[in-house]
């Protein structure tokens, strides 16, 4: 038998559900490959292949890439496979080979970030991955045509590496609707086809059109809605169409997976709270509630993760997330010795809060504490935290520093926010503002690491001691306290700066008592508290009425809704014209 046309595959960092963890993922996507070795455990980039050598799981989206293809190739045509297997595969017949990209040159939100606090010219994991692929000699001795596509690709035309990679194409976009005809004029070598392909909001699918995945995907991932429609400025799926999947179309990923042995759902989507939403985006919780207890019933899933949620619906009514409890918390794999839960399960989805400063969040997200003004957003934070530590929803919090126009006036309003957080219960990320295609800041500068203030240094640093109390207890080991001023004066200052000197100290266990002229907060006397966070908010009643009230650019429900999905193509346009 000949080569197959069509090989697929992605990195084995972005393929790896090594325990479940999206951890690692996201480690992956940020310490420098160089220095990996002493951090990750070598197992992880070990993935499962059937027997032919073709993969077992891969990203969702390489997935959708392959059913799209199977609709007019047979899978003799089509192959998907890991690195270590494209010289079984990629051949003389072969003539595409497809690569899913999360963050091939490592630029993305953080992650050059962290890379280079180990040192100058560094690339993550992820990175240093995609090279392995696209330099492999089987694709040099073939030279079958590279399309490049997935969340990260923008990176490459960002970059000007296209040529040095040898890329044929790179599609930027929600591909079912258009698929069968680009692929053709790919395969065609069509020379009025541009090399980069970004599809418009005009050809983004109805649900109707994304058809079922017919393999595994990495972590068990099953799509649940698309889109936003929060508005949120520096966000991709702010601007793309909100859908909700049918019930029977999650089912039957969900079916998928399992058969071919996944254990664990993860249901994707950009705020599980917008799944089938009534209009003003007021959360339906029966319909969470079906969904949910349907997914746990597929033969084979024995837990569920969900990805991201939103605060505000959290405050806007607690009791959504009482009853969504008992349906997700026994079911998540994580654990954490401060759940109450029997078998101290907890579950940790992703929120974006961004940032304290309610001047920041006016200009660029007012959208994402509807119905809450900006001005409420701290206290929209404080009171949700409380609502969800209360039923061991332990979140995976992710803030932005840099944002264009930060002021030491608006992190310092991060600042006491995360000190008003400081009996919370979850994971604190920093990242840096990075303008991502595709958003309306696209145009704007990314945040500098040798910009960074003092305060944002102070910002950065408490996060991570907040995370390393919370995971690893208060206890910080010798080697790790002498180790990180040694960091400062071997490396650190040299790279940064004098600004990270104490926030640093204060990560390493040094006593703020030392430090009080030198940072903005001030721990000193404080124990972290292994009980429920009290938040220190009154009532918080809500500001607006409606997503239609002036300034707030929002597409709800009556647009957004799946069985109307013919006419929410038009409404995702809607957002980009009222901004
Ligand atoms: S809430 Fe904002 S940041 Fe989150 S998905 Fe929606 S638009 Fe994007």
């Amino acid at each position: 038998m000949g080569s197959p046309k069509i090989v697929l595959t992605a990195s084995a960092s972005e393929a790896s559900e090594w325990r479940h963890s999206i951890w690692q993922q996201m480690l992956s996507a940020t310490i420098p490959a160089k220095h990996a070795h002493k951090w990750r455990n070598p197992e992880l980039l070990i993935n499962e292949s059937w027997p032919d050598g073709r993969a077992k799981y891969v990203p969702n989206g390489l997935r959708m890439v392959e059913t799209l293809l199977l609709r007019e190739y047979s899978e003799d045509d089509v192959v998907v496979c890991y690195l270590e297997n494209l010289e079984k595969f990629i051949g003389p017949e072969t003539k595409v080979v497809a690569i899913h990209a999360h963050n091939p040159l490592g630029i993305s939100y953080a992650t050059d970030v962290y890379s280079k606090i180990a040192g100058k010219n560094l690339i993550p994991v992820n990175a240093a991955e995609f090279l392995k692929i696209v330099k492999h000699p089987v694709i040099e001795k073939y030279r079958p045509k590279i399309v490049i596509g997935g969340p990260g690709a923008w990176q490459l035309e960002r970059a000007e590496r296209l040529d040095e990679f040898n890329v044929d194409y790179l599609i930027d976009g929600e591909i079912e609707k258009v698929f069968s005809d680009l692929f053709k004029r790919m395969m065609e070598g069509d020379p009025t086809l541009e090399r980069i392909i970004k599809l418009p909001k005009s050809t983004q699918p109805t649900v109707e059109e994304i058809p079922v995945v017919k393999h595994r995907s990495t972590f068990g991932v099953v799509e649940i809605t698309r889109g936003c429609g929060r508005g949120c400025q520096f966000c991709g799926p702010a601007t793309k169409v909100g859908r909700s999947f049918p019930l029977e179309h999650i089912m039957e990923s969900a079916r998928v997976n399992a058969r071919e042995g996944a254990t664990e759902i993860m249901l994707a989507t950009e705020d599980m709270f917008l799944y089938e939403q009534e209009a003003n985006f007021e959360t339906n919780i029966p319909a969470l509630e079906t969904m949910l207890r349907n997914v746990k019933k597929v033969p084979g899933i024995e837990t569920l993760q969900m990805s991201h949620i939103t605060m505000a619906p959290v405050v806007k009514d607690p009791s959504i997330i009482e009853r969504l409890t008992p349906l997700i918390v026994p079911f998540s794999h994580v654990q954490h010795k401060e759940s109450t839960d029997a078998d101290h399960r907890m579950t940790d989805p992703i929120i974006g809060l961004e940032t304290g400063s309610s001047r920041l969040f006016d200009i660029f997200m007012k959208g994402k504490a509807y119905p809450y003004k900006a001005h409420q957003w701290r206290d929209v934070v404080l009171k949700g935290m409380e609502t969800l530590n209360k039923h061991n929803w332990f979140p995976f919090c992710t803030f932005i520093i840099g944002l264009p126009g930060e002021t030491d006036a608006d992190t310092k309003e991060s600042l006491n926010l995360l000190y008003d957080l400081r009996d919370a219960k979850g994971t604190f990320v920093p990242t840096f503002f990075v303008p991502l295609e595709d958003t309306r800041m696209q145009k704007k500068e990314s945040a500098k690491l040798i910009e960074m203030t003092d305060l944002q240094w102070e910002f950065f640093y408490t996060c991570w001691k907040y995370n390393l109390h919370f995971w690893k207890g208060s206890a910080s080991t010798m080697k790790f306290s002498l180790g990180v001023p040694l960091y400062y004066y071997m490396l650190g200052r040299k790279l940064f700066g004098n600004g990270i000197k104490y926030p640093l100290y204060r990560f390493a266990g040094v006593p703020d008592r030392f430090m009080r002229k030198h940072l903005y907060l001030d721990f000193t006397g404080f124990k972290r508290s292994k009980d429920t966070m009290h938040a220190p908010v009154d009532e918080i009643l809500p500001g607006f009425k409606s997503v239609r009230e002036k300034g707030l650019n929002m597409i709800d429900a009556t647009q957004l809704h799946h069985i109307g999905s013919s006419v929410s193509a038009a409404a995702g346009e809607a957002i980009q014209a009222a901004s």
